[in-house]
C-alpha cells in the first residue's frame, strides 16, 4: 500500500466512523478520486489493446481476451460504484468539477449488471455482428468469385458498372452481411434493455441519449426532427436534381411511380453518400474537374503522404504533430494474410504517454483523403484532452468527436487548400466553377442528412420496443423510403435484415448530429479567422485565432456539459441547422431554379413503391 492510499484509508474510515454518514469532504473525495482514476485508467488500457489485437487480426482467441478484458472492467466499475455510493454524498459535494467527475464515474451503463453470463453474451453478440459485417463476401455476379466488402463498395461506386450487375451486389451484401445478424440483432435489443433497465433507463434509447446530457423536460427525439425538418428543403432539391440525372443516364424502367429514387444506383451501397456521381450529375460539365483521386493517382501520392497533410493541416492551427507512437503503431493499410475490421477508427489507449492510432485500410483516393481528417479529427481530440482525467476524456457528446475532423475537411477540401495540396490544377474562380465544387460537397453531405437520420431514429424505435420484430426490415425499409425518398430495387421480406447490413447500426455510430455540429464549428472558425460570408470557400489553415478556438474546445473533453463547449466554440449553446443551410444556400437556390426549369417536381410519395410494381413489367426488377 502506498503511502498516499493509507493516508486515504484513513481519512475514509474517519469520516465514516465520525460522521456516521456518508462525507461530501472535497478533500477526501479527491483523493479517492484520483486513486480510482488509476486504476481505471490501466484497465481501460487493457482492454484497449486487446481490442485492438482483435480489430487488427480477428480470431477467436483475440476475441476471448477482448471479452474477458471488459469483463473485468466492468466489474471495477461495479465495485467502484458501489464503493462512492456508500462512502459519499457525491450529489451534494461542495465543488461542480469534482461532482461531475462523480457523476461521469457513477454512469457505469450496462456494467450495473452482476451476471457475468449476461456481461459475456452482450460482448459477444456485438462483436460476433462486427466479425460476420468484416469478413462477408459476395459472388461477383459476373465472375463468380468471392469479393469483400471493399470490392463490393467500389464497384458500387463505379460509373462503368452495369445497373444489373449493382442491383445484384446491393441484394447480396444484404444476403450475407444483413440476413445472418438477424436474430444477434434481435437478442442484443433485448438484452441491452434488459441490462439497462438495472440501471434505471427504461429503455436502451434512453440511456444512449442520455449521452447529450438532455436538461430537464427537453425531448431530445423532438429536438432532433425539428432539425432535420429544417434540413428538408435541402434535401429534397437535391434529391429532385439528382434524380433527374439519374434519368438521363438510366432506363425510366427502373425509376418507381412513388418518385423514389432506386438505391442501388447513388454510388454507394446504403444510399448515404452520392458523391461518386459527381462526374455524370454536376451542374457545370465544362468547368475544370476536381477530382482528387485522379490527381493523387497520378502524383504517386502514399498512404503516408496523406496522414502528413492532414498532420500539417492540424498542426498549422498551432494544435501540434502526432506523437511517435502514433506513427509506430498505427495500422493505415489493410495488412496482408489477416482479417480485419476495416471501418476506419481511431484509438486512444488511455497510456498518458501519447499512444493513439488509427485502423484504417486507406486507399489512394479523395475519400480517403476525408476519412483520413476524419479520424485524424479524433486523434487531435484524444491529444488534446489527455490531460483531464479519465472519466473527462471524451467528447463534449458523441456528435462532437465525430464532427472535429470532418470540420477541417470542409477546409481542406476547398479549391484554394486543394490547389495548396497540389491537388487541383486550374486557377478558376468563377462562381460555376465554385458551384460544381459546393456540389460536390452537397452530394457527400446534405445527401447523407437523412441516411444519418433515420439510423438514429430506426434504432430508437428498436430499442423502445415500438417495432415488433415480424415488422422490423419493412420498418427500416418504409422509413428508408419516408425520409430518404430511397427506396429498395429489389422486394424485401421480414427474412432480411437491411438495417443489419450496415456497420454504424450494428456497431452503433451516429454521425446525424455531427453534421449539423461541423458546419456550425466551420463557420465559427472562419468568422474567427475574420470571414464573413462565402463559408464553401473558407479554409481556416494557418489561422491561428481560429486554432486557438478549436483548441479550447477540444481540451475540455466532457468536463462542460456540450452547450458549455459549445459555446466556447460558436457564442451559441444551441445546435443549429442555420451554418450548414447558409453553407449550401448559393447552391440550394441555383439547383431549385433548375429543377423548376426542368420541370421537375421534388419530393416522394409517402409510401415506397407498391408491390404491384416490383412484381408487374420486366422480370429483371425482380
Ligand atoms: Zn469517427
Amino acid at each position: 500500500m502506498t503511502r498516499r492510499s493509507l493516508l486515504l484509508s484513513c481519512l475514509l474510515l474517519a469520516a465514516v466512523s465520525l460522521a456516521g454518514s456518508k462525507s461530501t469532504n472535497v478533500t477526501e473525495a479527491t483523493l479517492w478520486f484520483e486513486q480510482f482514476s488509476g486504476e481505471h485508467r490501466i484497465l481501460l488500457n487493457k482492454v484497449v489493446e486487446a481490442s485492438w489485437a482483435s480489430n487488427t487480426d480477428i480470431n477467436q482467441e483475440n476475441e476471448k481476451a477482448e471479452l474477458a478484458a471488459r469483463l473485468q472492467l466492468s466489474q471495477f466499475m461495479l465495485s467502484k460504484r458501489q464503493e462512492m455510493d456508500k462512502l459519499f454524498d457525491w450529489a451534494h459535494l461542495g465543488n461542480e468539477r469534482l461532482k461531475r467527475m462523480f457523476t461521469k464515474a457513477a454512469d457505469i451503463g450496462t456494467s450495473i449488471v452482476t451476471d457475468e453470463a449476461k456481461q459475456t453474451r452482450f460482448g459477444q453478440l456485438r462483436s460476433d455482428m462486427i466479425r460476420i459485417q468484416s469478413t462477408a463476401t459476395v459472388e461477383h455476379p459476373d465472375t463468380g468469385e468471392p469479393i469483400p466488402l471493399s470490392r463490393v463498395v467500389s464497384l458500387m461506386a463505379s460509373p462503368d458498372v452495369s445497373e444489373a450487375v449493382k442491383k445484384a451486389l446491393w441484394s447480396r451484401w444484404r444476403d450475407a452481411s444483413g440476413r445472418p445478424v438477424k436474430q444477434m440483432y434481435e437478442e442484443y435489443v433485448d438484452l441491452a434493455n434488459e441490462m439497462i433497465k438495472e440501471a434505471g433507463y427504461a429503455n436502451f434509447a434512453k440511456y444512449w441519449q442520455s449521452w447529450y446530457e438532455p436538461k430537464e423536460g427537453q425531448d431530445f427525439e423532438q429536438v432532433m426532427a425539428e432539425l432535420f425538418n429544417g434540413l428538408l428543403p435541402l434535401y429534397k432539391e437535391l434529391h429532385g436534381y439528382v434524380r433527374h440525372a439519374l434519368m438521363q443516364k438510366y432506363p425510366a424502367s427502373i425509376f418507381p411511380p412513388t418518385g423514389h429514387i432506386p438505391g442501388h444506383i447513388l454510388g454507394h451501397m446504403w444510399g448515404g453518400r452520392w458523391d461518386d456521381l459527381e462526374p455524370f450529375t454536376k451542374p457545370f460539365p465544362n468547368e475544370p474537374q476536381i477530382d482528387v483521386t485522379k490527381v493523387m493517382r497520378e502524383k504517386n501520392w502514399t498512404v503516408r503522404q496523406m496522414f502528413e497533410a492532414s498532420q500539417d493541416f492540424f498542426a498549422s492551427l498551432g494544435l501540434g504533430n502526432m506523437t511517435d507512437t502514433f506513427w509506430e503503431k498505427s495500422v493505415l493499410e489493410k495488412l496482408p494474410g489477416v482479417d480485419m475490421v476495416c471501418h476506419a477508427s481511431a484509438w486512444d489507449f488511455y497510456t498518458d504517454k501519447g499512444d493513439f492510432r488509427i485502423k484504417q485500410c486507406t486507399e489512394i483516393t479523395g475519400h480517403y483523403l476525408a476519412v483520413t481528417h476524419h479520424e485524424m479529427g479524433h486523434i487531435q481530440y484524444y491529444q488534446q484532452y489527455e490531460k483531464q482525467p479519465v472519466v473527462f476524456r471524451g467528447g463534449a457528446n458523441p456528435g462532437f468527436h465525430e464532427a472535429i475532423g470532418d470540420t477541417i475537411e470542409l477546409s481542406v477540401m476547398t479549391p484554394g487548400h486543394l490547389r495548396k495540396l497540389g491537388l487541383l490544377e486550374s486557377d478558376s474562380e468563377s462562381d460555376e466553377f465554385y458551384l460544381n465544387s459546393l456540389f460536390l460537397m452537397a452530394l457527400k453531405k446534405a445527401a447523407y442528412l437523412p441516411f444519418g437520420y433515420l439510423i438514429d431514429n430506426y434504432r430508437y424505435k428498436l430499442f423502445k420496443g415500438e417495432v415488433p420484430k415480424n415488422q422490423w426490415n419493412s420498418e427500416w425499409v418504409n422509413q428508408r423510403c419516408q425520409l430518404m425518398g430511397v427506396s429498395s430495387p429489389v422486394l424485401r421480406s421480414e427474412e432480411d435484415f437491411d438495417a443489419g447490413a450496415i456497420y454504424h447500426v450494428v456497431a452503433n455510430v451516429e454521425y446525424f448530429l455531427s453534421l449539423l455540429l461541423q458546419f456550425q464549428f466551420h463557420q465559427s472558425l472562419c468568422q474567427a479567422a475574420g470571414v464573413t460570408e462565402n463559408f464553401h470557400k473558407c479554409s481556416i489553415y494557418g489561422n491561428s485565432a481560429a486554432g486557438a478556438k478549436l483548441k479550447a474546445l477540444l481540451e475540455s473533453g466532457t468536463s462542460l456539459h456540450w452547450e458549455e463547449a459549445l459555446f466556447k466554440i460558436s457564442g451559441t449553446r444551441q445546435i443549429s441547422a442555420k451554418p450548414l443551410l447558409d453553407y449550401f444556400a448559393p447552391l440550394q437556390a441555383y439547383i431549385a431554379a433548375k429543377n423548376k426549369e426542368n420541370g421537375v417536381s421534388v419530393g416522394w410519395g409517402n409510401n415506397c413503391p407498391p408491390d404491384d410494381w416490383y412484381k408487374s413489367a420486366s422480370p429483371s426488377r425482380q
